[in-house]
C-alpha cells in the first residue's frame, strides 16, 4: 500500500491549486480523480470570470490573492494562462438595483476595493453601444479580470507534475477505513492508500464523500449553461452582469475573452437542481435574446459551442472550508458555488496554511465566512 503525506480527492478548480501548494512545500501528494484528466468536471465549465468585488471579507481576501496569482502567473511559472485585467461591471436598469449596488460599493470601499460608479455615457465608453434605454449607470471594478480555465488547469497540472505530485486518473474514491476516528486508508475502485491528511475537494460529489464518512456536507449541485462565440476584434472591455430577473432566468453575464470570443452564461430561475450535463435547446434562445436586448452589437456573432455544468451550491452561497473536528485528519474545501474558479488559487494557499497550522489572524477571519459549522441561514448578496 502506497503512503503519502496528503491525498487530495479531485483534480479540479480547488484540488490542483491545493496540490501544487503542498508539493512546493515538499509534501508528498497523491491526487485522485474519477475523470480521465485534470479539470474535467466543473473546472472546465467555468467561463473564466475572476473578481474580488464581493460583499464579504472571506471571498474578497481570497479572490484578491487569486487575482494576484493569476496576474503574475506568467512571470512566476512561465506559462500563459490568458489573464486579462478587463474588469467587471454591473449595469443598473432599475432603481432598486442601483441602490443595492451603491450600498454594496460602500462596503467594498471599506475593504479598499477599486470600484466606482459610471454614469451611462461613461459606461458607454467602455461598453460601446450598450443599450442606454433606462440605464441608470454601472459599477466598474477595473482590477477584476478573466483567465482561461483550460489554460489555467493545464498549467496547474504540469506545474504540479514538476513539483512531484502524483495523479491517478480514472480512479474513484469509494470508501475509507478509520482508526480511532482518523482516516487510516483511502479506498478506490482500483487500490488502497494511506496518508497523514485527506483533503476533500470533490466539487459536485462533496456530499457523497461526506456520506462515506457519516458526516453531512451540504453541497447541492445546480445546473448552469454557457456558450462561446467565434473570435472577433476586441470591441468592449469588462464582464457585463445584468442582475434583472426575467421569466426562466435570473441574472446573466458575458465578456470578451483574451482571444476575442464572447463567453456567456445565464442563471436559470427557478434553479435546476442535480447533475445533468446535456445541453438544452432552451438555453441559447433565452440567453441570446437577453444579451441582444442589452447589447445589440452582439447580433452578428456566431455561437461556436454551448455546454452545461453545475455550481456546487451551499444553502447560503458561501464555500465550506476547514478541518473536521470528528475526523481530525480531514480538511473539506467544497461548496464553491459559482465562484470556484476565482477562489481556487487563493484557496490553494489558504488550505496549505490550514494543513501546516500556520494561519494568520486574517486567515482566521476569512475562515469564519467559510466555517463548515455555521448555521447556513444567511445569504450572500451576489452569490
Ligand atoms: C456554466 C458555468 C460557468 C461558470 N463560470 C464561473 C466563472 O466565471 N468564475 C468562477 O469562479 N466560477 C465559475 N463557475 C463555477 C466553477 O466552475 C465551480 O465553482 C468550480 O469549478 C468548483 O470547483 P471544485 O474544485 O469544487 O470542483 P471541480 O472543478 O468540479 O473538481 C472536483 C473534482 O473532483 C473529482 N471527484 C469528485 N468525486 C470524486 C471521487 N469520489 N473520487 C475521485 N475524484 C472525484 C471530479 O472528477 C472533479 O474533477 C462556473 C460554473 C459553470 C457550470
Amino acid at each position: 500500500m502506497k503512503s503519502f503525506d496528503t491525498i487530495v480527492i479531485g483534480a479540479g478548480s480547488i484540488g490542483m491549486p491545493t496540490a501544487l501548494n503542498l508539493a512546493l512545500q515538499k509534501q508528498s501528494v497523491l491526487v485522485l480523480d474519477i475523470e480521465h484528466g485534470p479539470g474535467q468536471q466543473n473546472n472546465k465549465k467555468a467561463i473564466g470570470g475572476v473578481r474580488a468585488t464581493h460583499s464579504d471579507f472571506g471571498k474578497i481576501q481570497t479572490c484578491l490573492r487569486s487575482i494576484e496569482i493569476m496576474r503574475t502567473w506568467h512571470e512566476v511559472f512561465g506559462d500563459d494562462i490568458g489573464w486579462m485585467s478587463n474588469g467587471y461591471s454591473f449595469p443598473a436598469y432599475e432603481e432598486q438595483d442601483e441602490k443595492k449596488l451603491k450600498d454594496l460599493m460602500q462596503i467594498q470601499h471599506s475593504f479598499g476595493l477599486n470600484i466606482k460608479w459610471l454614469n451611462p455615457d461613461e459606461y458607454n465608453e467602455i461598453v460601446p453601444g450598450i443599450s442606454l434605454d433606462g440605464l441608470r449607470g454601472s459599477t466598474y471594478s477595473p482590477e477584476d479580470g478573466s483567465c482561461s480555465p483550460l489554460l489555467q488547469a493545464s498549467s496547474y497540472f504540469f506545474q504540479c507534475r514538476k513539483a512531484g505530485v502524483e495523479f491517478h486518473f480514472n480512479e474513484t474514491v469509494t470508501g475509507f477505513e478509520l482508526s480511532e476516528s482518523r482516516i487510516d486508508k483511502v479506498i478506490t475502485n482500483k487500490s488502497t492508500y494511506s496518508a497523514g491528511t485527506i483533503i476533500n475537494t470533490a466539487g459536485n460529489h462533496a456530499r457523497e464523500i461526506g456520506q462515506l464518512l457519516n458526516i453531512d456536507i451540504p453541497v447541492f449541485p445546480d445546473n448552469h449553461e454557457a456558450g462561446i462565440t467565434e473570435p472577433v476584434a476586441r470591441f468592449f472591455g469588462p464582464m457585463v452582469i445584468d442582475m434583472r430577473k426575467r421569466p426562466g432566468s435570473a441574472n446573466f453575464y458575458f465578456y470578451q475573452n483574451i482571444e476575442g470570443q464572447v463567453v456567456f452564461c445565464i442563471t436559470p430561475d427557478p434553479p435546476i437542481l442535480g447533475i445533468d450535463n446535456r445541453s438544452t435547446s432552451e438555453f441559447l434562445p433565452l440567453c441570446s435574446k437577453r444579451m441582444l436586448e442589452v447589447y445589440p452589437r452582439l447580433r452578428y456573432l456566431k455561437v461556436r459551442r454551448v455546454w452545461r455544468g453545475q455550481y456546487p451550491m451551499t444553502p447560503d452561497g458561501f464555500p465550506i472550508v476547514g478541518k473536521c473536528p470528528q475526523i481530525p485528519n480531514l480538511i473539506n474545501a467544497v461548496g464553491m458555488c459559482g465562484q470556484g474558479f476565482m477562489l481556487g488559487p487563493g484557496l490553494g494557499e489558504l488550505i496549505f496554511r490550514i494543513y501546516a497550522n500556520t494561519l494568520s489572524e486574517s486567515d482566521l477571519r476569512v475562515l469564519q465566512s467559510f466555517d463548515p459549522y455555521r448555521d447556513f441561514s444567511g445569504m450572500e448578496a451576489f452569490k
